[in-house]
């Protein structure tokens, strides 16, 4: 069986790290017998955008939705698009038209990486935030009233469906189960009264098809404390989408440099393909001088063989970079070297084994 993949470099240093995420990708499914094909599209970025005035194709949704998985760069170059057309015009239209209703944000404490919690916190630091994508605090529903008056005010409704709340608390409890069997919610349900007690009520529920799964909960203002203090605390973290969009930066920002940092946008039944890109954005400032970080675009690739089933190929490639980046020979300059992009994709794919 061959898995198709989409290839989507974008702009800036989206398409420097590609080739090494591509680069990594192959030579793993090389020596574990996967399969895999590979088509790259020039839309969702900048120079699409200049020639075609939008960011897709009209015909975007049946152009990808065959493919098993969506392999993303980074898209946005202000100077020529603003940055809320670009993002609203691409990567939030797969993420809406492909119900990628999970955000998946691993949380590692990788050796040779400057990070603030860098060799400072006992324990080992290896957890997941999942974010719930599409629904709750971020609902359009609100508006002004009295506007003008001394009664002005303004209503933001957070909606949270109960089909919305099960699907993304089943989905961590089910990656709680092939991880360490443990998971965390993020509530607050002292101070918001209705929305985070109902959350609360589903996690506890679900939690009955999952008895080996030990669950526990803290309030979002101590959770965030303790992302700093005992990150050797969490497995698998699920969070509503304002409260996970919080932890899922505060996370990998306590434990590496942006450049390290991988991201799923998950649509976990397969009826849609999933997106996989590093955390970072476009990178402006460094684009074209070849020095970008590949681990985060390189990781993304890892997670996504993941997805697609191959969890050894996925393992032997975030294996390889550890090691990498242990050794400490072959850095680019955020991790404090003098290497290039390629040179460090190419050190990577290199320690790829299949052992
Ligand atoms: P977004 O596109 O998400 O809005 P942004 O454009 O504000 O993000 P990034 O493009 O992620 O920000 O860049 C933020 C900073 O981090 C920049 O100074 C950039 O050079 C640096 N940076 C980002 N990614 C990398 C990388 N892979 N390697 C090295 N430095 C990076
Ligand atoms: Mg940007």
């Amino acid at each position: 069986m061959t898995h198709s993949i989409a290839v989507i470099p974008g702009d800036g240093i989206g398409t420097e790290v590609m080739p090494e995420g591509l680069r990594c990708v192959r030579r793993a499914a090389e020596l574990f017998g996967i399969g895999l094909s590979f088509e790259e599209f020039d839309f969702a970025s900048a120079a699409y955008w200049s020639k075609h005035g939008q960011m897709l194709p009209d015909n975007w949704f049946d152009t990808l939705k065959d493919f098993d998985a969506l392999y993303f760069g980074a898209v946005g170059w202000p100077e020529t698009v603003p940055d809320h057309v670009s993002l609203w015009g691409s990567l939030l239209q797969f993420r809406r038209g492909f119900d990628q209703y999970v955000s998946l944000r691993p949380v590692r404490l990788l050796p040779g990486v400057p990070a603030p919690l860098a060799g400072r916190v006992p324990g080992d630091i290896d957890f997941v935030v999942v974010r719930e994508n599409t629904e709750g605090e971020y609902s359009d529903i609100g508006g002004r009233i009295f506007e003008g008056t001394d009664r002005e005010a303004v209503v933001q409704q957070t909606v949270m469906t109960r089909t919305g709340v099960d699907r993304i608390v089943r989905y961590a409890y089910e990656l709680a189960e092939r991880r360490g069997k443990h998971l965390t919610s993020a509530t607050k349900s002292n101070g918001i009264s209705y929305s985070m007690p109902y959350w609360d009520e589903r996690v506890a529920a679900l939690g009955a098809a999952h008895p080996d799964v030990r669950v526990d909960k803290f309030h979002i203002d101590i959770l965030s404390a303790h992302f700093v203090l005992h990150p050797d605390w969490f497995d698998v973290v699920v969070a509503s989408n304002l409260f996970g969009d919080i932890l899922s930066d505060l996370g990998p920002a306590c434990t590496g440099t942006i450049g390290v940092a991988p991201s799923g946008n998950i649509n976990p039944g397969g009826a849609h393909p999933s997106l996989f890109e590093p955390v970072h954005g476009s990178a402006p400032d460094i684009a074209g001088q070849g020095i970008a970080n590949p681990v985060g675009q390189i990781w993304a690739g890892a997670m996504m063989l993941d997805h697609l089933g191959h969890a050894d190929a996925a393992a032997a490639i975030v294996d390889a970079f550890e090691r990498v980046l242990a050794r400490g020979e072959v850095r680019t300059p955020d991790l404090g070297g003098t290497a290039t992009c390629t040179e460090l994709g190419r050190e990577i794919a290199a320690a790829i084994t299949a052992e």
